[in-house]
């Protein structure tokens, strides 16, 4: 593309440096300047429309023309536009976000936190399991476990959870004392003959044996979303969470279920926690929760977590953790309202009624010679290529990437993760859309293979 003088991509290239970006390449690519949107479509400033086949990063569920949270935001803005939450103050919005997220929540919850990114979520969670863990008074009970290839965020502690290499690699992290286990992708991890469940024994037989490598009175908290969507969509095999869980049990290691993606009917139930049956002692959320018009995002624990915060601040004089805009009371209403308009409009029914012609489509596409492996659950997959089906593209040729890339050629947003290509559209597409949304992905992949042969 060429980039004219003073246009936006140019500016951009001057002076704005991109998350998850290659910055060498955006020098002389520059960005996709989007401009507007409606329903699962947004369009670029050359006028140029796609269908948002990730919904953003996996979170505008409601498209991108919602007139009713922008509306929330307004009515909010003009009555009470900022206070924060700190020294016992607060605001409607907020009490009532909280207050109808302990009613919604998949397991009893007692209170909720309130942040501004999934990753702070996670965060704070962090925090809260060392104050716990203080507040009882075994301080040496802190390590905490996450999965490779999970995605928790980007912070210092939340990166460190995430166990992909490059949100380690040279930011000198993970910190001590966050350790990773196996990753339950079947396809990619089973020994040959090994079952799900098999396998599924196996994730949890790690877990166990880094537990007790570790000394169990060392290790707090495992961290792991419902399905690993960041990571190239791992749908956990057969059993794996029921044996997971029964591990830490038998540790007393709290779980922490991260429904930043999951939360809010992704996978076919309000929670991924319902979808998996877990038990979590903590729940983050974010994206969904205001349908990504705001950032907001929030931390639900446990009634026991909570009576070991409220001793633990006795003792000190306060709770020294929160954010400025912690509960801002303009993203609180309109994530308050985007829970009113899933309610109202039914998105789980709707979820529920679509999902499996978008799984049909996304088994067909399994058929395709260049996808390996097809895998999903509600409204979201991934697509895992491969030159022959079994043996994997060399890393360095980024076919999920450029496979993205085409995908945008035909009118698609996506990414590309590794080898697999994702797709999470807006949970509001209709039938007619998910059918215009695969037919594009298919000509993509018939890019994809004619450029990789
Ligand atoms: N947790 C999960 C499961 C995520 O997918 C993400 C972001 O994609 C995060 C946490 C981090 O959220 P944020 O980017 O809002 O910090």
């Amino acid at each position: 593309m060429t980039i004219r003088p003073n246009s936006l991509e140019a500016r951009d290239i001057a002076y704005h440096l991109h998350p998850y970006t290659n910055a060498a390449k955006h020098q002389t690519e520059g960005p996709l300047v989007l401009t507007g949107g409606e329903g699962v479509y947004v369009t670029d400033a050359s006028g140029q429309r796609y269908i948002e086949g990730l919904a953003g990063l996996f979170s505008a569920a409601l498209g991108f023309s919602e007139h009713r949270l922008a509306e929330a935001a307004y009515r909010q803005m003009k009555t009470m536009p900022f206070y924060h939450a700190f020294g016992h103050k607060a605001t409607e919005p907020g009490i009532a976000l909280a207050e109808r997220l302990i009613a919604m929540a998949p397991v009893p919850m007692s209170k909720v936190f309130f942040a501004n990114s999934g990753s702070e979520a996670n965060d704070t969670a962090v925090k809260l399991i060392w104050y716990y863990n203080n507040a009882l008074g075994r301080p040496q009970k802190k390590k905490i476990i996450s999965r490779l290839r999970g995605y928790h965020g980007v912070t210092v502690a939340s990166g460190s959870l995430t166990g992909l290499p490059y949100a380690h690699r040279d930011f000198d992290l993970p910190l001590p004392g966050i350790l990773h286990t196996l990753c339950p992708h079947y396809r990619r991890h089973a020994e040959p003959g090994e079952s799900e469940e098999a396998f599924a024994t196996r994730c949890a037989d790690e877990l166990e044996a880094l537990i007790l490598r570790e000394g169990p009175e060392t290790v707090a908290a495992f961290f792991a979303e419902p399905v690993m969507v960041s990571g190239g969509v791992v749908v956990p095999p057969k059993t794996y969470f029921e044996k997971i869980q029964a591990v830490l049990k038998k540790y007393d290691v709290l779980l922490v279920a991260d429904e930043v993606i999951c939360g809010f009917a992704r996978t076919g139930n309000m929670f991924g926690t319902e979808t998996y049956g877990l038990k979590p002692d903590m729940i983050t959320l974010a994206k969904q929760l205001s349908a990504s018009y705001l950032p907001i995002s929030a931390l639900m624990i446990s009634e026991t977590i909570y009576a070991a915060i409220v001793a633990e601040s006795e003792k000190i004089g306060t709770f020294g953790h929160g954010y400025t805009y912690s509960g801002h009371p303009v993203a609180a209403a309109v994530a308050l309202e985007a829970l009113r308009i899933y309610e109202e409009d039914g998105i789980l029914d709707h979820v529920r009624a679509v999902a499996p012609r978008f799984q049909a489509h996304v088994a067909r596409l399994g058929n395709h010679p260049l996808v390996s492996e097809a895998r999903g659950v509600g409204l979201v997959a991934g697509l895992e290529l491969s030159p022959d089906k079994t043996t994997a593209f060399d890393p360095s040729l980024l076919v999920a990437s450029q496979a993205a890339r085409f995908a945008q050629n035909h009118g698609v947003i996506t990414r590309g993760m590794n080898d697999t290509l994702s797709l999470c559209p807006p949970l509001i597409i209709s039938e007619a859309e998910i059918d215009e949304l695969m037919q594009r992905i298919e000509r993509a992949l018939d890019d994809t293979r004619d450029w990789a042969r």
